[in-house]
């Protein structure tokens, strides 16, 4: 089944933005079997449009947040191996698990969005990411008209990054299915400092608690509604690129990484370029998160796309290191399908 609205579709509650732009049409596919048919009128896919920028109104938009249930395939004495329809909330996903006795992901709580699209971003917070539990994925691809089952290794899962953003499998492949594989044993992964610090050691090893603290940490740091998270990717820089940055900036934070290079904080770089609580309109650069763009109310898409390029060459400007996007921005007209 396929719910399919058509004709100027307010897109306001389908996008955590919840900028006033439209789709031509939306496919809201409630069951599999409807995805073929629902893909091949589609332009762009998305999940529940906590990781996109509509840059006006849009064509044919297919969501999959309506793609729900899970199954078990495997039982072993230390891990569960579970599928899950794409369309599930990711973090009422992380709660049932936890409920289950199935764990690793508490780290993740309350990231927003769907299980399908923290394949895609391979999501991450608190020193844990989406990689390592991925066994495959499953879903359409509408360049070959055929169900394809891939492979976690195939996925080319990287920071923020998939396979699935690459330009010949970005909107071809509709995920409808995720395996993951997950521990019956809780080990807590208290490696930040923000959650070592608000941790109650007598109860590190519930894991009710460690995803409350997680919770509860992103809710003071993050605004509730009318942003994405963080706008842009913290860059990853060779020895030689961090040294000339430190030159120009030797507090720079930086966090080496096991393929040698280095991963710099995004948010210091646009907080010392100045741009903390900058505004185009009603686009703002949060006050005390400057990685968050944010819709204040009644921003339009041209004054968040003006605020992010803004904060772009800015830094550029200020440090030489160019800030990739980790949100997408989808174009009203794009220049392929
Ligand atoms: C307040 C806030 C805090 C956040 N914090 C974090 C954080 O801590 N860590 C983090 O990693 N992210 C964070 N994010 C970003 C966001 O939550 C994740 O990227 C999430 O995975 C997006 O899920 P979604 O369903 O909303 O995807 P969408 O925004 O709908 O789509 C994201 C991308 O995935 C593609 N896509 C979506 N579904 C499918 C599908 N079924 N098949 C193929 N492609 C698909 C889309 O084309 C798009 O490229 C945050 C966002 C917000 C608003």
């Amino acid at each position: 089944m396929s719910a399919v609205v058509s004709g100027g579709i307010p897109l306001r509650r389908y996008h955590s933005f919840a900028l006033s732009v439209k789709a031509e049409i939306l496919l809201l596919p409630s069951q599999e079997e409807a995805v073929p048919e629902a893909a091949s009128q589609a332009t762009y896919i998305i999940g529940e449009g906590s990781n996109i920028l509509p840059l006006g109104n849009l064509p044919a938009v297919l969501s999959t947040r309506y793609l729900r249930g899970y199954q078990v395939l495997k039982e072993e004495n230390d891990t569960v191996v579970v599928e899950i329809a794409a369309g599930e909330n990711w973090d009422g996903w992380v709660r049932f698990c936890i409920a289950q006795g199935w764990h690793g992901l508490e780290n993740l709580a309350a990231i927003p969005g769907s299980v399908g699209a923290a394949v895609v971003q391979n999501i991450g917070a608190y020193g844990v990411e989406l990689a390592p539990f991925l066994l495959s994925v499953y879903g359409w691809n509408r360049r070959i008209e055929a169900w394809q089952d891939i492979p976690a290794d195939a996925c080319r899962l990287g920071y923020r990054h998939s396979l699935f953003q690459e330009e010949a499998w970005r909107d071809q492949f509709v995920i409808t299915r995720v395996t993951l594989r997950l521990s019956k044993r809780f080990e807590p992964v208290l490696t930040y400092p923000d959650v070592l610090a608000r941790i109650d050691p007598t109860q590190q090893h519930d894991p009710w608690h460690v995803y409350e603290t997680i919770r509860a940490i992103r809710s003071e740091k993050l605004p509730a509604e009318g942003s994405a998270g963080s706008f842009f990717k913290n860059p990853i820089l060779s020895l030689s690129e961090l040294r000339t940055l430190q030159k120009k900036a030797p507090e720079v934070p930086f966090h080496p990484q096991p393929d040698g290079k280095f991963k710099v904080s995004a948010a210091w770089l646009i907080d010392r370029a100045g741009l903390k609580g900058h505004r185009i309109g009603n686009a703002l650069v949060h006050p005390r998160q400057p990685l968050v763009l944010v819709n204040t109310g009644s921003a339009t898409p041209d004054e968040l796309w003006s605020l992010a390029q803004h904060v772009r060459d800015t830094v550029m400007e200020k440090w030489g290191i160019p800030l990739e996007m980790e949100v997408r921005p989808l174009f009203p007209h794009p220049s392929k399908p």
